[in-house]
């Protein structure tokens, strides 16, 4: 996710008084202070972090003897400490140097951007003045061109006694700021310490998985906790690690969720807690570009959007009334922005930098460019994280670390690509044609990259990086309208898939897919991760205390190796505040739900519900492995039991149908929704008291058994010598589980389950149920027996 420079500062102390000391990185004064002008968000190739790095060894390579690289600097102006690393310093020319890399032509670099650096060479140069006793000081500010390799040098000299009366007058324009923040700081830690518990008292179960955060957020370590629905979870996470904040010396508190329902019931509990605080507690929802922009037909830069325009001279005031607005959820900040005319989607991004609990989806602190993780490694935050339904993360982990290549993209791009492009792109094309070649079937899995193939993408990624940079407008209007877009997006994709080249191992396979596109074959290339772990370890590492917490988040190892914890991450499961005697599971063990079983099965199963039915009218969920299977059954109770009321899950609901369908769950309602397993209906919805009675499942939830699925398992078995069990049966159960929690939300539900297929007798299988269930062995054809309605007794005759 691109993000702007951020123009603020980390304050590296929270004094106690005014005259406490604060601390700042060079680089965050200046963009704090120096910043000005338009967003200027054009695409333009960046160099990598590691093409900066090696940039600056080969300019400070070819410099002379006695040049110095990395020269630590720090001074104290009234109660500000600044500090910071200059890139080179020429002795014998006393010329301090501020190295850029860049692609492309510099006439077009923003002077917005040019002002940044010169401020903070100019702020390098008075420290290294005030270090050696310099008066006077040659500074250059050295563009190093990636792609040329060649240098474009700004020099200027400076005396000592300028340079001071502009560091001192940066110091103090962030003077103020920085106080009040500090203030802020210190008001909300007092405040935290004490803060009471929004409820007069803490639910069964909720006391210890509050215990168990505080005391991983006191050790600074990893936590997994279970703990089923209705506890409150989410003010049972949240309270202790706000109360555990200013003890152990919070920056920031992340809570992350991989649904925008979480992210609201989130922003309740925190708006639940603030009531009780005497101080201010700054709470940021950030939401997705595609929901927060306001001119989504636009692009971020002051030539296309008025939000854009002139954002750095009105994000002070956009910020100092987001900060003290009541709420910054996306309405709010969206008040504060339109109100100074910026971008609500940037200055929320800005806003993270100021606020003390930050809500928003997964991809903020896992993806492979977050903008969270990126903020708190590059400011030594210290952070803590809550993961909502921490099992969701498994899923996600793989698809943010996973990379597609389409064939047809290559070949509809070599068709309109610029001229000096031609070379790499055919370059690149006979390539992924010799790394396919002699493909039998129609999907193939390796362990290896070609390594040929990933030459002609680097090669063919960095010319179009290139001429990108050099022709910003993209192609001429001959070579087709759609020519610039495709072109950026083909690169896109190519540095994605090439990031993760490069940190390829075994926890990835390379996939390739043929498959027909327009008619022609055609192939897809594929870096597919299958155990996000080795990526998701660093994100933890970062982070001072992280808790992970779900209804469904056993067995631990499996979670544990998967996502990458610590080997002795503490697992944890906290007492269900339900008994057993509000919910009946019935374990069916006369009905198999296999493949080859499934046509036999559909008539005991419409059996079942109706029997079921009759027994206890009211709303049911009947959840099954497919929409085939589905409908077999459904049209089987419609044919054989029509008095019973029902609704269908169809594939690819949109909202408002998704709508309609848990509508038709009213209070005292009488009928059976059908839907399948893992899909929308069977985790993160919410139908209390009567609006659901009980729930029907018929399949053990177990991934289809496909070719990536087998790799996986293989792959799986290798690593943590549980190959189907991690692959299939445990993704499988949670599903399960997930889709039978809908039916209890309350201490006041009751309601039945039934597990369809005689593997849920299985101990191996009844061992992943939830401890406080008591299952029961419940043959259908015995249930259904006492079945009255007229179908059934005419099937008897
Ligand atoms: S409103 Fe949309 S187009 Fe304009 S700067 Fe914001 S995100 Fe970009």
């Amino acid at each position: 996710m691109p993000t702007p420079a951020s123009p603020s500062a980390t304050l590296s102390a929270a004094p106690s008084g005014p005259a406490a000391t604060l601390a700042v990185a060079v680089r965050a004064l200046c963009e704090f202070t120096a910043r000005s002008g338009d967003l200027d968000l054009r695409f333009t190739p960046s160099p990598t972090a590691l093409e900066g790095i090696l940039g600056h060894q080969l300019v400070a390579g070819r410099r002379p003897a006695g040049y110095e690289t990395e020269i630590a600097l720090q001074t104290t102006f009234e109660s500000l400490t600044v500090r910071g690393r200059a890139d080179g310093f020429d002795p014998a020319r006393q010329r301090l140097e501020e190295i850029k890399t860049h692609r492309g032509d510099l006439a077009r670099q923003p002077a917005n951007h040019r002002a940044l650096h010169w401020a903070q060479l100019k702020v390098y140069g008075w420290l290294l003045c005030e270090a050696r006793g310099y008066e006077h000081l040659a500074l250059a500010l050295v563009y190093f061109d990636l792609g040329t390799q060649a240098e474009t040098v700004f020099e200027e000299d400076w005396q000592a006694d300028d340079l001071r009366a502009f560091f001192e007058d940066q110091c103090r324009r962030f003077t103020g700021w920085a106080r009040q923040e500090a203030a802020h700081r210190a008001a909300r830690d007092a405040a935290l310490a004490h803060l009471p518990f929004p409820h007069p008292d803490f639910r069964p179960g909720q006391r210890a998985l509050a215990q168990a955060v505080w005391r991983a957020a006191r050790r600074g370590c990893e936590l997994m906790a279970q703990a089923p629905t209705g506890i409150g979870k989410t003010v049972g996470t949240l309270f202790p690690l706000l109360r555990a904040a200013p003890g152990e010396r919070l920056d920031k508190l992340f809570f992350l969720a991989a649904r925008t329902p979480g992210r609201q019931l989130a922003l309740d509990a925190l708006a639940r807690l603030r009531e009780g605080l005497p101080a201010h507690l700054r709470v940021l929802e950030l939401t997705a570009r595609d929901k927060a922009c306001e001119h989504p037909d636009k692009a971020c830069h002051g030539d296309s959007c008025p939000l854009a325009r002139g954002f750095w001279d009105r994000l002070p005031a956009a910020r100092a009334q987001a900060l003290a607005a009541p709420s910054m959820d996306q309405a709010g900040v969206r008040e504060a922005a339109l109100a100074q005319g910026v971008c609500p989607y940037w200055l929320s991004h800005e806003l993270a930098l100021w606020s003390d609990v930050v809500v928003g989806d997964y991809n903020y602190f896992f993806d492979t460019s977050a903008l969270l993780h990126a903020l708190a490694a590059d400011r030594e935050w210290r952070c803590a994280v809550l993961v909502d339904e921490a099992h969701n993360l498994v899923e996600r982990g793989r698809q943010m670390y996973t990379a597609t290549l389409h064939e047809v993209q290559l070949r509809g791009l070599r068709k309109t690509a610029p001229a000096p492009l031609k070379k790499p792109l055919d370059r690149l094309a006979r390539a992924w044609r010799e790394a396919v070649r002699g493909q039998a079937t129609d999907y193939a899995c390796h362990d290896d990259l070609p390594a040929r193939l990933v030459q002609a993408l680097q090669q063919a990624g960095a010319e179009v990086a290139d001429w990108l940079a050099e022709h910003p407008a993209g192609p001429p209007a001959d070579a087709g309208a759609a020519a610039a877009g495709e072109l950026q997006a083909f690169y896109f994709d190519l540095l994605a898939f090439t990031r993760l080249a490069d940190r390829f191992g075994d926890h990835s396979v390379f996939d390739v897919t043929r498959r027909l596109a327009h008619g022609k074959p055609s192939t897809e290339l594929c870096i597919r991760n299958l155990v996000p772990a080795p990526h998701l370890a660093p994100r933890f590492a970062t982070a001072h205390a992280t808790v992970l917490f779900s209804a469904t988040l056993g067995p631990a190892d499996f979670y544990r190796d998967t996502l990458g914890l610590p080997a002795q991450t503490p697992w944890v499961e906290a007492d269900s505040p339900f008994d057993a005697g509000q919910l009946a599971v019935r374990l069916v063990p006369d009905i198999s739900t296999r493949w080859a079983d499934r046509a036999r099965s559909v008539g005991p199963i419409a059996d079942l519900i109706a029997a079921q039915y009759e027994q206890a009218p009211g709303n049911y969920l009947a959840f099954f492995s497919s929409y085939d299977y589905l409908d077999a059954v459904a049209s089987r109770l419609a044919q054989a039991h029509p008095q019973v009321p029902q609704w269908r899950q169809t594939a690819g609901m949109r909202e408002p149908e998704r709508h309609e369908f848990l509508a038709r769950f009213t209070p005292g309602g009488q009928g059976v929704g059908f839907a399948v397993l893992g899909g929308s209906f069977g985790e993160g919805i919410d139908l209390p008291g009567d609006r659901l009675v009980g729930a029907f499942i018929a399949t053990l939830g177990l991934p289809q058994v496909n070719p990536v699925n087998e790799k996986m398992k293989q792959r799986l078995q290798a690593r943590f010598g549980a190959g189907f069990d991690y692959a299939y049966l445990y993704p499988g159960l949670r599903k399960v589980v997930q889709a039978a929690g809908r039916v209890i939300r309350s201490r006041q539900d009751r309601g039945v389950v039934w597990l369809i297929d005689d593997r849920f007798c299985r101990p191996q299988v009844r061992a992943l149920l939830p401890a406080w269930w008591h299952p029961q062995v419940q043959p259908w054809a015995q249930f259904a027996a006492g079945l009255s309605d007229p179908a059934r007794q005419r099937e008897g005759q």
